[in-house]
């Protein structure tokens, strides 16, 4: 936020403004290792704070239901034309509030309500909304769910295309929220082409490493992509739906008027921005860094006798299964903040324990790589891990909060030396 806006937000709301910053102070001094967050720059902070949220906009460029769309329309062209010269895409919808209401787009756009949809299950790694049964996608849908292998921790696409064969999906997603291994889209669009389903890549995660070179495009493979806007792509809160040309109505058509009012014309501009920031050909060192800080990690925990799902990771998430170590998911996710290692503890496939206190650790490296950590960092954040997660297992609490002070100290001094961004400028 500008100074002059903060001091205004300071003088009008002081409780609020002091919520704020101690948000920022949360965020600088705490190694952020949850895989669906990251830092966004000033200049997308900046835009998504402006007066563009004044404006209500329903509709399309050139075709809105409001006066007053001069700006408004140039700036949402400009947003989708990035769009698609970034993906390599034919149509791009930015109007998506969300992830999840983007995924339902793609289901108004070519379902009707009692079709067969397919998806990856939630505990195996897919989303709530590939037709997971507490999420509407599961309750609206006649929704059947494949699964990851139990001996490889990976997708087979036998055992999709044999469910898909068997079942005939009017679509199939494929990506998802913890899945440590490389999309193969080519192999999923073969299977969708013969059942005669729509392919849905959802690739939420992912995004950022996609338009940096370092994960396979769906473009091409998938008719419909979805993906949020602030997790690898590092643009603010928002999602977009990208096409090919058959697809382009329906899609556009369900956003509005099927799903939504206005669009946000300030997560608009902030997505603008992001956008021209993913362009730059630091963008793509950026990407290949996540992957590369993600693989040392892994290497890390796996020489501390880590159990990863799949055996480590092709990309920037690590799903640790913590049952060999002796200790949950949660306990050791609630001492790692306290130490100052934000992560979160996850269902792991196949998982015995219950989702509100399962077996997993689900992190990644999109915003430490952010703040500009590379290997020795990995490395060190590796043997904190271990060594929190080492202290929870045990039964001496002391012992615990012992290491746990330790290394909050240890992790305080690595992050003052790092710069956040959107904070720090
Ligand atoms: C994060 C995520 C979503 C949902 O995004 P929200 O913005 O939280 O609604 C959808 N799909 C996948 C695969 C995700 O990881």
């Amino acid at each position: 936020m500008t100074t002059n806006a903060r001091a205004a937000l300071q003088s009008a709301d002081p409780e609020v403004a002091a919520l704020i910053t101690a948000e920022e102070e949360r965020q600088q001094q705490t190694l952020k290792l949850i895989p669906s967050e990251n830092y966004v720059s000033a200049a997308v902070l900046e835009a998504t704070g402006t007066v563009l949220t004044n404006k209500y906009s329903e509709g399309y460029p050139g075709r809105r239901y409001y006066e007053g769309q001069q700006v408004i329309d140039q700036l949402e062209t400009l947003a989708v034309e990035r769009a698609k010269a970034l993906f390599g895409a034919d149509h791009a919808n930015v109007q998506p509030y969300s992830g999840s209401p983007a995924n339902l787009a793609a289901y108004l756009a070519v379902a009707s309500a009692g079709d067969t949809v397919m998806g990856m299950s939630l505990p195996m790694g897919g989303h709530l909304t590939h037709g997971w049964k507490v999420s509407a996608t599961g309750t609206w849908f006649r929704a059947v769910q494949y699964d990851v292998r139990r001996d490889t921790g990976r997708i087979d696409l036998d055992q999709v295309r044999e469910l898909a064969l068997a079942e005939r999906p009017k679509l199939i997603f494929c990506g998802g929220t913890a899945i440590p291994r490389t999309i193969d889209f080519a192999g999923f669009a073969a299977v969708a082409q013969e059942v005669g389903a729509v392919l849905v890549a959802d690739i939420a995660h992912i995004a950022g490493l996609v338009v940096g070179g370092a994960h396979p495009t769906p473009i091409g493979h998938a008719d419909i992509v979805t993906t949020t806007t602030h997790k690898t792509l590092r643009g603010p809160r928002g999602a977009m739906i990208l096409t090919t040309e058959e697809y382009a109505k329906p899609i556009d058509k369900a956003v509005f008027p099927g799903l939504q009012g206005g669009p946000h014309n300030h997560t608009t501009a902030g997505i603008a921005v992001a956008l021209g920031e993913a362009a730059q050909p630091e963008f793509k060192d950026y990407a290949h860094q996540v992957v590369a800080n993600a693989a040392v990690l892994a290497d890390e925990l796996l020489a501390r006798g880590f159990d990863l799902v799949s055996g480590g990771t092709d990309n920037h998430l690590i799903l640790i299964d913590l049952t060999s170590k002796g200790v949950a998911g949660k306990p050791a996710a609630k001492a790692l903040d306290l130490a100052g290692l934000e992560t979160n503890y996850n269902t792991v496939p196949y998982d015995p324990r219950k989702p509100f206190d399962p077996s997993g650790l689900r992190l990644g490296t999109p915003a430490l790589t952010s703040r500009g950590m590379g290997e020795p960092e990995m490395r060190e954040v590796g043997r904190w891990l271990d060594e929190v997660v080492a202290a929870a297992a045990g039964s001496d609490s002391d012992e615990l909060d012992a290491v746990v002070a330790r290394v909050r100290g240890e992790v305080t001094e690595l992050t003052g030396r790092f710069p956040t961004p959107g904070v720090d400028g």
